[in-house]
């Protein structure tokens, strides 16, 4: 009789697990989540389609994906903030962007603090590895410290405009593991050190590193990466696109990495254009994967990106707050306002 009912409610909690667990909905549907690291560009269905996204994010999982950051790239330059903002029912907020500083930075040092005035609330660079972008033999600058950047990081610093998701190098081992983009640890060490020269010299750099400034792939590198937020206090990163490699590093390490330093962490995903809506549903189950990647104990299968099966970390609600949304709103301009205005409480 008590082997029988202790089957029973098994299965009614079981049942209940599944109704109003965390696999279909989040415990968290109050707490706002902002996407500092996404692609739309200028073109305008690619913005209403974040719209769609977000409608049935919430519908199936409850989730509230409050706000994206635009940093621009692909076909489709940017071409109006105000446009995109509009577009967006006030939910995106727009970057320049400068997809080939290996050629030289495209905007004048000198006008740097006018793209503010016109709704722009951050500039991207990709300074990533320049095997990727440089022919062998062609000329131009192939490191982020090259002199010819000095302008604009001195102008950068004196006017305080934020550096929104700087790409620096690409993921680099753990060795015969999928981290292949670029295989030889020189070179992304001289890409990391490239960086850290340009933070030295301008240490009052306001600074969000995309993708964990790709140093989150192996245990040492995230002691790397507390030692640079140690030193630099206005450097932050971004989560974009590292999801998928968090069983690359030890559980214990990463978790108690984004704990340490959850005011320095910001979520995002390095989603980009897209048509329809059925990918619209598909990049909805992708947010659904690395939010419970965040807030949850399973194992998730997969990051944003690829399907390797990652355990939960199960951060603590004022981690993730910081993480989804109060990091955001202290370091980009225009965020906490935006925020009010689509209802929020400010954060
Ligand atoms: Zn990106």
């Amino acid at each position: 009789m008590g082997q029988s009912r202790s089957v029973v409610l098994a299965v009614v909690v079981l049942m209940v697990g599944v109704v109003c667990g965390r696999e279909t909905g989040t415990a968290y549907p109050d707490v706002p989540r902002i996407d500092v690291h996404t692609h739309a560009g200028g073109d305008l269905k690619a913005v209403a389609n974040y719209l769609n996204l977000r409608e049935h994010l919430k519908a199936t999982h409850g989730a509230d994906l409050a706000m994206w950051i635009n940093l621009g790239g692909g076909s489709s330059p940017i071409t109006d903030p105000v446009d995109v903002l509009e577009a967006s029912e006030g939910r995106m907020l727009s970057c320049i962007s400068d997809y080939s500083s290996h050629d030289g930075l495209a905007f004048a040092p000198a006008e740097l603090g006018q793209w503010g005035a016109k709704g722009f609330v951050g500039y991207k660079i990709w300074a990533g590895p320049p095997a990727r972008k440089l022919k062998p033999g062609q000329k131009g600058f192939p490191y982020i410290d090259d002199p010819a950047h000095e302008p604009t990081f001195v102008a950068a610093e004196r006017l305080g405009i934020l550096l929104a998701s700087i790409h620096i190098a690409d993921p680099c081992g753990p060795w015969g593991k999928r981290t292949k983009w670029l295989p030889d640890p020189v070179e992304y060490w001289r890409n990391i050190t490239a960086w850290r020269n340009v933070m030295e010299r301008h240490p009052n750099l306001n600074v969000v590193c995309a993708h964990s400034m790709w140093a989150i792939c192996q245990d040492a590198q995230i002691d790397y990466l507390r030692n640079m937020l140690a030193t630099f206090p206005k450097m932050n990163v971004d989560l974009a696109a590292t999801f998928q490699y968090f069983d690359l590093v030890t559980y214990e390490n990463l978790r108690s990495f984004m704990i340490e330093y959850a005011d320095r962490i910001l979520f995002g995903t390095d989603i980009g254009r897209w048509d329809g809506p059925e990918r619209g549903k598909r990049y909805a189950e992708q947010y659904w994967r690395a939010f419970r990647i965040l807030e949850t104990d399973e194992v998730v299968p997969g990051g944003f990106f690829s399907q390797n099966k990652i355990r939960g970390l199960a951060l603590p609600r004022d981690v993730l707050e910081k993480i989804y949304y109060r990091n955001a709103a202290r370091i980009y301009p225009r965020v906490q306002e935006q925020l009010v205005t689509l209802g929020y409480v400010a954060p």
